[in-house]
């Protein structure tokens, strides 16, 4: 069939007969390929800021005595190289605890207080955004049934994305509703838009629109796979609207069966 890989063996259990067995390993060797992408990205992405301090620290060594100036410069330089490290180690360490706990045991489910969540989380987002950009919240008296810590970090990464691919003087939205019978999280900005091509890959580990502009703010690639992952353990959906150059709409749509309600 066509786009599948077959692995052939033939086997003779005596000289008058032969078989030959065929297995499907199309699945296997897109895993298998998986893996080996992953590997091959996290060590690049743990090599490049690495390369950098070794580098600095090289001409330390080797150059004996430099100026003041030059040597805070340095120090400046892999400090930054450190944090963004520092950032993709915590980020996969998330990554993979998400994907350990086996998808069928459900997240913690507690009640969470959203309007209180949300609040947090943007006051994060505007300390990210240094007053660039304008940042706005509304949040309806709702409560979400689920695993507090996991959503304030899908949300997170929401809202930092927001901050992160939105010029200088955009505008942010971040609006916790009902919709429908569930409810949904929505973060909106007025920043560079993704092409549609894109969308459906986002979620993918590593996957990037534009991996300079996304390293130089901090990025790690991982935030929207992280986002996918915390959904899937809290039954809720992402919902990705946008359009180049005008900004983008992440939403994240929770059902009724995940909205607490008291009148139970
Ligand atoms: P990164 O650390 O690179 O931001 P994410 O997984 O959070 O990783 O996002 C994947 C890619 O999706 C980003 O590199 C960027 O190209 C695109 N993206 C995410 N959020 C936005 C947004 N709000 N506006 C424009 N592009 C975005």
């Amino acid at each position: 069939r066509a786009g599948r890989e077959l692995e052939v063996a033939v086997v003779a259990p005596d000289l008058r007969h032969m078989m030959i067995v065929t297995h499907d390993v199309t699945e296997r060797r897109r895993v298998d390929d998986m893996r080996r992408d992953f590997v091959a990205n996290v060590s690049h992405e743990l090599r490049t800021p690495l390369t950098v301090i070794s580098g600095f620290l090289n001409m330390e060594v080797d150059a004996g005595k430099l100026p003041p100036e030059m040597l805070e410069h340095h120090r400046q330089l892999m400090l930054e190289q450190a944090t963004r490290m520092r950032s993709l180690l915590d980020d996969l360490l998330l990554l993979s605890s998400l994907e350990n706990k086996d998808e069928s045991d459900d997240a913690d489910a507690e009640v969470i207080a959203m309007p209180k969540l949300i609040e947090d989380v943007v006051r994060e987002g505007k300390a990210l955004s240094l007053g660039r950009h304008h940042i706005t919240l509304e949040a309806e008296d709702i409560s979400l049934i689920g695993d507090a810590d996991e959503i304030r970090s899908a949300a997170m990464n929401l809202v930092s994305n927001a901050v992160r691919y939105t010029p200088e003087g955009g505008s942010i939205a971040v609006a916790w509703k009902r919709a429908g019978m569930g409810a949904a999280l929505s973060v909106k900005d007025t920043g560079i838009g993704i092409e549609a091509k894109h969308i459906p890959r986002l979620t993918e580990r590593f996957y990037r629109v534009d991996k300079g502009r996304s390293r130089d703010t901090g990025g790690t690639g991982l935030g929207l796979a992280i986002v996918k992952h915390v959904l899937r353990r809290n039954g809720g959906e992402l919902l990705i609207e946008s359009t180049p150059g005008k900004g983008s709409t992440f939403t994240m749509m929770f059902p009724e069966s995940r909205i607490f309600s008291e009148d139970f």
